[in-house]
């Protein structure tokens, strides 16, 4: 069988995927939405931006002759990650999804859980505090309603928008990133909140373990629900995968 994947990168896990399958010599094709001006370069051709929702993305991988789809996307990218469940069904591809487990609060953790970006704007509603604001740069106007604290931004690109803080200074830096350099930055800047969407992974868990050195409280924003699907936790797991699943359309 002459398999054709596409996945659906953004991530530090779709780029190792697609050093795998680069090195295995497996055709596939990964996708970027567009987000960041110099993305990482990927060992397999890339095609950037949007597929038109659901119906394009259907399109897309009959135009394409796709065999497989790997869903690599963020766990707070639900919108992609919802359209390649529907497309892929509607398409009769078989889909994946590499996935990150969740972190977990552990001893001296000091988390307060909000379900979704407006909670931790609510949860944000108090006196003045210095906070680590990690939620990327696509939301930050949703925080416009808390212009009391001073917050810290630590982004890959400058943002494109004014932003809607009076006191707020950005640190453009790209992960993974360490504990030891994120534990000088928050005493650098006084930190005393952290603001974070619950990723799970490695690469941006620094802040998370700095936050319990320092004691800090964090604001955990919690994941968006996918609809189901097949899941793997590993590069290798993919790789099975593949090895095991067939497609209906008989390439
Ligand atoms: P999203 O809200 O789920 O997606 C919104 C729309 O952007 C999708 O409907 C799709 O447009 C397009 N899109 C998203 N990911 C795409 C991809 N890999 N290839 C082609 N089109 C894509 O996604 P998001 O949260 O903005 O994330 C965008 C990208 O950034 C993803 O690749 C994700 O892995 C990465 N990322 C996200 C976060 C985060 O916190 N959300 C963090 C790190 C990295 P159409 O409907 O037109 O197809």
């Amino acid at each position: 069988m002459h398999e054709n994947l596409l996945v659906l990168g953004g991530t530090s896990e779709a780029t190792a995927l697609c050093q795998a399958l680069s090195a295995a010599g497996i055709r596939a094709t990964v996708s970027l939405a567009g987000r960041v001006a110099r993305p990482v370069r990927q060992p397999l051709p890339q095609r950037v931006g949007g597929f038109g929702g659901v119906a394009g993305l259907v399109r897309y991988l009959q135009n394409h002759a796709i065999t497989h789809v790997v869903d690599a996307t963020h766990p707070f990218a639900a919108q992609m990650s919802a359209n390649a469940v529907a497309a892929c069904a509607a398409a009769r591809v078989p889909l994946i999804a590499l996935t990150r487990a969740p972190w977990q609060a552990g001893p001296g953790d000091r988390w307060t859980h909000v379900p979704d970006i407006a909670g931790a704007v609510a949860a944000l509603d108090r006196a003045p505090a210095r906070v680590m604001l990690a939620v990327g740069r696509m939301q930050l106007a949703e925080f416009a309603p808390n212009p009391q604290h001073f917050y810290l931004l630590r982004l890959i690109d400058a943002p494109d928008a004014p932003l809607p803080f009076a006191t707020c200074d950005i640190v453009q830096d790209r992960g993974p990133f360490s504990v030891a350099g994120d534990l000088a930055l928050m005493r650098d800047y006084r930190i005393n909140l952290v603001v974070s969407k619950n990723s799970g992974g490695t690469g941006a868990a620094a802040k998370i373990t700095a936050a319990r050195d320092l004691g800090l409280p964090v604001i955990m924003i919690d994941r968006p629900a996918i609809p189901a699907r097949p899941e793997a936790h590993s590069v290798p797991e993919v790789l099975a995968w593949l090895v095991h699943s067939g497609t209906d359309r008989g390439v």
